[in-house]
Formats: C-alpha cells, sequence, structure tokens
C-alpha cells in the first residue's frame, strides 16, 4: 500500500486492522445475521446495576441525580433514574 502522507507505520497497521475487521464483521453480518449479532453482544462488557444488583451485558446507564456512582439496568433506569429526573426538573 502506498503512504503518501507518510503516516507512521503503526497508525497504517492499525488503520488496516481495523478496516480489515469491519470488513470480516460486514461479510459475516451478510452470511450469517444472528452468528453477527451474537459476536456483536459478546463484545459487551458485563455490568452490575447499581440499584438492583442484577448483571447484565451491556453499557448501562448513568444513576445520577440518584446515585453518584454505578451503572443502571434498563429496568431501574427507567423505573427509578427518569422519574427521580423528571421530580427534579419540576421542583
Ligand atoms: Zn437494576
Amino acid at each position: 500500500m502506498s503512504n503518501p502522507t507518510k503516516r507512521p507505520a503503526w497508525l497504517d497497521r492499525a488503520f488496516n486492522e481495523a478496516r480489515a475487521e469491519r470488513e470480516a464483521n460486514d461479510e459475516l453480518k451478510r452470511t450469517d445475521p444472528e452468528a453477527y449479532k451474537a459476536k456483536m453482544e459478546a463484545m459487551l462488557p458485563m455490568n452490575t446495576c447499581c440499584f438492583c444488583r442484577d448483571t447484565f451485558r451491556g453499557y448501562g446507564n448513568n444513576p445520577s441525580p440518584v446515585l453518584k456512582d454505578g451503572t443502571a439496568c434498563d429496568a431501574c433506569n427507567r423505573s427509578i433514574v427518569i422519574i427521580a429526573r423528571f421530580q427534579a426538573m419540576r421542583r
């Protein structure tokens, strides 16, 4: 591959690896959508909800203003955090 912009070699390698991974994922998505979905879900982090202590896969939700730290599951986000935010807006 030509390198007219004189990017460092490590950046070219990282770019090429990212492109190859994207192409492989595009191919998997096209040929086996279920396997693609499973692969993407497996890449998500495991978390423990700061309210109900359930474990879940995903990035979760910011529990502020109820708690300063932690990650809330979607159910607790809907039933606790969102309601608290609306209540804070009414004050
Ligand atoms: Zn929860």
